[in-house]
């Protein structure tokens, strides 16, 4: 059937292996689950009007805006923990096309940097996912990618368990920013964004070292 499709489509659902002309057929891509129209545009929570929300207003996060393409929830969920620990490549591409799709025709953007894994870790798993990602959304806008910019100089191990005060402690220190980030416009890519807390802490550390503009582009976000 999979062979049939692709004689007479061009592509194939991801997902599913239907035919279809993107990368989800449309039931496929109604079922996964999006983030609301307005959110805030620093940390991407709903917002009534598309502004602030209350925790950026009142203590905001060190990264200037962010962009994520899915809620962290769901198939979306259960789709990214099979893609990270199976590389399945063509739902990398997929997913890359749905982040590209919800950031700004010409972002404000220098450097596309991967939010860095430690060598350790990338070791065990073989891929770091999220530079997978950033190396696809780079090449889809035509921005340098750069690997030195940033990298993890301590192993958090798994910080999902951890309260939010505890994950804070562990992940200080865990990042070192190269110091060609001075006035760079950087757009860090992750998977995930929970808390958002590793990513302020590498915005943090970049920031420190000089970089003028930090944006976080993720896949998903959970709510
Ligand atoms: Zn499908
Ligand atoms: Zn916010």
């Amino acid at each position: 059937m999979r062979f049939l499709n692709n004689i007479f489509w061009p592509s194939c659902c991801t997902l599913c292996h239907r035919g279809c002309r993107g990368s989800f057929c449309d039931a496929c891509d109604a079922a996964l689950p999006r983030l609301p129209s307005s959110c805030c545009p620093r940390c991407t929570l709903p917002t009534l009007d598309g502004g602030l929300c209350g925790g950026c207003l009142a203590d905001p996060p060190h990264f200037d805006a962010s962009y994520a393409a899915l809620r962290y929830a769901g198939d979306a969920a259960h789709l990214i923990v099979a893609a990270k620990y199976a590389g399945r490549w063509p739902l990398w591409r997929a997913f890359a096309g749905l982040l590209a799709s919800r950031l700004p025709e010409t972002p404000d953007i220098d450097v596309i940097i991967p939010m860095p894994l430690h060598p350790r870790r990338l070791r065990e798993r073989g891929f770091n996912q999220s530079a997978e990602l950033a190396a696809m959304l780079a090449r889809r806008r035509g921005l340098p990618l750069r690997y030195d910019l940033a990298t993890r100089i301590r192993d958090t191990g798994q910080q999902s368990r951890l309260s939010l005060s505890e994950r804070r402690h562990n992940l200080r220190g865990a990042f070192a920013a190269n110091a060609a980030v001075r006035d760079l416009r950087i757009a860090v890519v992750d998977d995930v964004m929970t808390s958002g807390l590793t990513l302020d802490t590498l915005a943090i550390t970049l920031k420190r070292a000089g970089a003028a503009r930090i944006e976080a582009w993720v896949l998903a976000r959970t709510l």
